[in-house]
């Protein structure tokens, strides 16, 4: 028997029983005539003694030579401390060593096994197994598994059915490239990692499934900029017969469950936008509600003046920062600096002081009158006290730019809360959307997608116009979730491949097997996925994914501990029918 109990165990209650308990040595202090071990394992950490006196010498010395991170058994009697540790569970306890074994030699960690460690992200990652015994890797492990869990109970409970789906098939395009892999039996041919289970999910409705639910990998070969991974986690979800507002009520309900019991928070009802107003009002599909800081539009009362940057602009639009009117010149100087960043890309910013007075200060006095900054601040709904931002230019351009804007003030004031949460559903979102490089359209969410009912025949007139049934949930400024109601008709999916440019050929190599099955009886469905990784990283009111994946790999998609990717040796190249040409 390794142990009887863990080190995270005992208590006051537990004095003068004889335990046994295994771990990592943590830490050493020696005091001559006796040495205390902090032994650590995934559940705590127990202060063990070694005192010559009421034990032997021979242990003492024993104990002394024991290097940080062995790994260690120790037999004993649970005894009151004497300088108890309120900031312990075990605080109360220790226990008196009679026998001690080394189970294992550690090397000197790289870094120190403390919640402020001094290792850097890089050393962290190539020994990402040290990493892991810190408690706030440890914790993040611990939560992630305690999310899944509840998921899977909720799930399970509304009756959807756990399958797993290939990993090994053929492209899906969800609008990233693939992951590929050579096939050693069919000499020349590939596999695909899959982007999602999206086809397959589809084909069990198909199937009869009803109710289908999967945590599963999904593998995009992105650039990684921003916080992502190449292999992800989705909780991915399918449901048969089934409209628009069934799937939105579901996992609502799966949503607000994860909120409850993670977070105790319970949250009435999510409120719902469309894309057109998410763009216009906080110019981005995912936006953050915690705070105001709406758009406003000035088209209609900044221009026709003599401020030809502003006549000459799509649109001309706006944001209140609250209490910010005070700002010094050099203050506004550095935002205007930070929104023509290249990553942002405003070529100036107008702005307005609205003061605690009632008075208006703007740098573009020499063509607005108070009468005139007094209809902006009414537009963005300023207050005494506010600064108001203006961009303009092209309209997606210009929106997206503030939306940066908008973000990026909302962090530097502290408004955007981790531990509130503020839910909502994105609908109506456009079917297609145009690639202004290439000037063809693609599919917005993914080409299995429904249009609205009714909106078919204008595909043929005007596609950009087209607006699907998908939706996407979004938490606290993140899109957690996203999915649609599916094309179940063989026809109207042909008519849908025809638009985004494929030959009725191309349609058929690549989905025929789609196709084809649903012409035996395709029920009406659709349904959704959650991002697994970037859900449990707000629920943990954090910001980065990567602390909550065991494994993560790096922003060049590598695996810095085990070194992947690498090359493969000749034999296995010609096995599998490949040579490597660069
Ligand atoms: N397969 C989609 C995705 O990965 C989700 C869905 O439509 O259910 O985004």
């Amino acid at each position: 028997m390794y142990r009887s109990t863990t080190c995270g165990a005992l208590r006051a209650s537990d004095i003068g029983s004889e335990v046994v308990l295994s771990g990592w040595v943590h830490k050493l202090r020696d005091k001559g005539f006796v040495v205390w071990v902090d032994l650590r394992d995934r559940y705590g950490i127990t202060q063990l003694v070694f005192d010559a006196d009421r034990t032997s010498k021979d242990l003492l010395e024993k104990a002394r030579e024991l290097g940080r991170e062995t790994v260690i058994q120790a037999k004993g009697q649970v005894i009151e401390r004497a300088s108890k540790n309120p900031n312990i569970p075990t605080g109360e306890i220790e226990v008196l060593v009679t026998e001690l074994t080394i189970l294992n030699k550690s090397l000197l960690p790289p870094f120190t096994i403390e919640d402020d460690t001094d290792g850097g992200e890089d050393i962290r990652m190539k020994y990402r197994y040290l990493d892991i015994r810190r408690n706030p890797v440890k914790n993040n492990l611990i939560f992630r598994s305690k999310v899944t869990m509840e998921v899977r109970k909720y799930l399970t409970d509304q009756g959807f059915i756990d399958v797993e789906t290939p990993y090994l098939i053929k492209s899906t395009p969800e609008g990233a490239r693939d992951f590929v892999v050579p096939s050693r039996m069919n000499e020349g041919q590939f596999y695909a990692l899959p982007q999602s289970p999206q086809t397959f999910k589809q084909l069990l409705m198909v199937g009869g499934m009803d109710k289908y639910f999967q945590i599963v990998k999904c593998f995009r070969d992105e650039d990684l900029r921003a916080d992502r991974q190449p292999e992800f986690t989705q909780i991915d979800c399918e449901m048969a017969f089934v409209e628009q507002e069934d799937i939105l009520n579901t996992f609502e309900g799966l949503t607000k469950h994860l909120l409850k019991e993670i977070k105790g928070v319970e949250i009435e009802e999510f409120p719902r936008m469309t894309f057109d107003d998410a763009m216009r009002l906080y110019g981005n599909d995912k936006p953050d509600i915690r705070f105001g800081m709406q758009f406003g539009e000035l088209n209609e009362v900044a221009q026709h003046k003599d401020f030809n940057v502003f006549n000459s602009a799509e649109l001309v639009v706006g944001i209140a920062i609250p209490g910010a009117s005070e700002y010094t010149r050099k203050e506004i100087d550095a935002l205007i600096d930070w929104v023509k960043r290249p990553q942002v890309g405003a070529k100036g910013m107008v702005y307005v002081k609205c003061n605690e007075d009632g008075s208006y200060k703007s740098s573009v006095d020499k063509f607005y009158d108070e009468q005139d900054l007094g209809k902006w601040a009414e537009v963005t709904g300023a207050k005494p006290g506010d600064l108001i931002c203006v961009l303009s230019g092209n309209a997606n351009e210009t929106r997206s730019q503030l939306s940066a804007l908008r973000m990026e003030l909302a962090n530097r004031l502290g408004l955007r809360k981790p531990d509130e949460f503020a839910p909502l559903w994105v609908v109506d979102f456009p079917l297609l959307e145009l690639d202004e490089e290439t000037g063809t359209y693609h599919a917005m969410h993914h080409p299995f997608t429904s249009p609205k009912p009714g909106q078919l025949e204008l595909l043929e007139t005007d596609p950009g116009a087209v607006k699907a049934n998908a939706y996407d949930l979004v938490l606290n400024g993140n899109e957690i979730g996203g999915g649609s109601i599916r094309i179940h008709d063989k026809q109207v999916q042909a008519t849908m491949f025809k638009h985004l440019g494929f030959t009725p050929e191309e349609a058929k190599a690549q989905f025929g097997f789609l196709m084809d099955a649903f012409q035996y009886g395709a029920p009406p469905h659709g349904g959704i996925a959650f991002g697994l990784d970037r859900l449990v990283a707000i629920l943990g009111g954090q910001e980065t994914i990567r602390d909550f994946i065991a494994f993560p790999k790096n922003n060049s998609g590598r695996d810095v501990m085990i070194d992947a990717p690498a090359t493969i040796d000749d034999e296995q190249l010609k096995e599998l029918h490949l040579k490597i040409d660069m």
